[in-house]
């Protein structure tokens, strides 16, 4: 029942269609305790041989145009009643997307994509039903349910209106414990299912891995394992389910027991007449309805309950990254990092500290180092995905934890190790961030990123749909769409994080080329393995273990002992190596 009162505010700004709905109700309520009082006077009459054919005739008319109006009003009450809470299912899913868009990368380490997507559907569907069939089951069991009350006792009699109502508190605890019994299993149960729709959600996405590794099998029985649980936190809720019904109809039965034999008592004492008798056994049929829709009416709203509890502990969790006020300054800023100390949240140990840099307008910066160095940490922390505890990186003399988050990322363009395509054609994924682009800026930034020539064998060319994620491309395809993408953003800052490593050395080469053309007032921040993507940079950041062990041009670094002079040697010494073998394979016919 706690769930009418989350919802007030709705009920409240919705209260026209609300109160029609409820009207309509009450209304059909009143129509639908006429004919049971109408056959009691066609028994009566008929047994005292007062009414005529034709008088009971009309009767039977009154009753036809009395089920025909309750038709009709029964249609608009729906159309009223449901109509409110679908707009309701709309204005949750918008503010959960809204709520799950502002989070940062922070929030998507917790929860996962399986449980985001359960709480979007299943649960706001649950919420739903229980905003419509829940408000109509309450209003319909309480209006019908009194309204019968009242006629039973105060037309036919109140002494057997009591005795047939002596089951109904204990009916009523027993419905009360099943409620909270309920409530508790659905919440698990409906954990349960977020749980496989994960399981579900990241077979079908890693279903190459899978195969590859030949993992169906254990992948089968991780699902049957997670569906096996699933269903039997479902069925202890049909268990509790199951309970409402029997308990009703114990409790009708018992109600008709009590009122007939209640009842013939009194006709025998000649304090009832037979047709007032007939007339409350229908009345006591006519609770039939009201006390399953009761019944029902617990049921129902408890799992929106505690459904509506999921969706608003995902809606209550502030970002982990706040909001700042300041605007970005207009024009080229110099960026100005000084991270002293960072780690992530779920770990202790720092993964960066004292890194620093500056970048002037157009200079290019490069990161390079080990895996786990942590030069993807620092790009993120440059994209303001989390705050730094100690230090800070300022942008135009501003540090970015003032800044607006909207103004500042607008200002970048980034491309990431893992290039992300949406099933759609080439040319919206690389106008994704520009869907207005004209093609040929589309074409334009395609050829920066070297990948122009690639798209025109496509077999519809810029129109080719890409599937799910890009199947369609290869790897170094979609990284370099990817840096389309991001070029046509047209952003004063560009980061890429190992965007080049699935490209051979020559494209490489080419688009690193381009992008001194493009980006000559534009400043890049660049992180790569292969060192080669550095030369071109003003500085040079080697990291390890999350701090800053060289740096400098490359002139310089591929002179000092370190890690980055021997890197360098043995990438020069793999890629000629790796060129002996062509030379070989061009020299073959030439020998044949
Ligand atoms: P690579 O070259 O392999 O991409 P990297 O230099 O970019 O590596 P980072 O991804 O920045 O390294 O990772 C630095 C360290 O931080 C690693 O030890 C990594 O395990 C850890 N790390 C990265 N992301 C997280 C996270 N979300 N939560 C906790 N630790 C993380």
């Amino acid at each position: 029942m706690r769930l009418f009162a989350q919802l007030s505010w709705y009920f409240t700004r919705e209260w026209r269609r609300y109160l029609g709905a409820v009207a309509l109700l009450i209304l059909i309520a009143i129509l639908q305790l006429v004919p049971p009082k109408l056959v009691g006077v066609i028994v009566d009459g008929v047994m005292q041989q007062t009414l005529s054919g034709r008088g009971v005739l009309m009767w039977i008319g009154v009753m036809l145009a009395i089920a025909v109006v309750v038709y009709m009003l029964r249609y608009v009450w729906r159309v009223l009643l449901f109509g409110a809470s679908y707009q309701l299912a709309v204005e949750l899913r918008e503010d959960y997307y809204r709520q799950l868009s502002r989070q940062h990368p922070e929030f998507y380490l917790r929860h996962r994509t399986g449980d985001l997507m359960a709480r979007a559907t299943n649960d706001v569907d649950r919420v739903v039903f229980a905003a419509g069939e829940g408000v109509l089951t309450l209003v319909d069991s309480l209006v019908m349910g009194c309204a019968v009350l009242i006629v039973m006792s105060t037309q036919i009699s109140w002494e057997l209106t009591l005795l047939a109502l002596l089951p109904m508190p204990i009916m009523a605890l027993a419905i009360k414990r099943y409620g909270d019994q309920l409530h508790q299993r659905f919440k698990l149960a409906q954990a349960a299912f977020s749980t496989l729709n994960d399981r579900t959600q990241e077979s079908l996405s890693s279903i190459r891995m899978i195969k590859a590794f030949g993992l169906e099998d254990r992948q089968s029985a991780l699902f049957a394992a997670e569906a096996k649980d699933a269903g039997e936190k479902n069925m202890r809720v049909a268990r509790i389910d199951a309970r409402f019904d029997p308990t009703i109809y114990i409790t009708i039965g018992t109600a008709n027991l009590l009122a007939i034999g209640g009842g013939s008592w009194m006709v025998i004492q000649g304090s009832l007449t037979l047709g007032q008798l007939t007339s409350f056994v229908m009345y006591l049929g006519l609770m039939i309805w009201p006390m399953l829709a009761l019944a029902w009416m617990f049921n129902i709203v408890e799992r929106g309950s505690a459904a509506y509890g999921r969706i608003r502990s995902m809606l209550a969790e502030a970002p982990s990254v706040a909001d700042g006020e300041q605007q970005a300054p207009a024009g080229r800023g110099t960026i100005e990092a000084n991270i002293q100390r960072f780690h992530y949240p779920q770990t202790e140990r720092p993964t960066l500290e004292n890194v620093s840099f500056t970048l002037k307008p157009g200079a290019m910066l490069g990161l390079c180092g080990p895996t786990g160095a942590g030069k993807s940490t620092v790009l993120s922390l440059l994209q303001r995905h989390f705050d730094i505890d100690q230090g800070e990186i300022c942008f135009h003399g501003i540090p970015l934890a003032q800044m607006q988050l909207d103004a500042w990322r607008s200002r970048l363009a980034v491309v990431n190790q893992t290039p992300f395509l949406f099933s759609d054609t080439v040319a919206s994924n690389i106008a994704l961030g520009k869907p207005g682009a004209t093609q040929q800026e589309i074409e334009q930034a395609a050829r920066l990123a070297s990948v122009h020539d690639d798209i025109l064998r496509l077999p519809q060319g810029y129109e080719t749909q890409v599937g799910e994620r890009g199947v369609m491309l290869s790897g170094g395809q979609k990284q370099r769409l990817s840096i389309a993408r991001a070029l046509l953003l047209d952003a004063e800052i560009l980061i890429l994080d190992d965007a080049l490593s699935a490209v051979d050395g020559r494209t490489e080469h080419q688009i690193l080329h381009n992008l001194r053309q493009w980006g000559e007032n534009r400043t890049v921040i660049i992180s790569a393995h292969r060192l080669s993507a550095l030369t071109e940079a003003d500085e040079i950041l080697v990291m390890q273990h999350g701090h800053v062990v060289q740096r400098g041009h490359h002139d310089v670094l591929a002179g000092m002992p370190g890690w980055y002079r021997d890197m360098y040697r043995y990438q020069q010494l793999e890629a000629a190596l790796d060129d002996v073998p062509a030379i070989a394979a061009d020299e073959e016919p030439a020998n044949a």
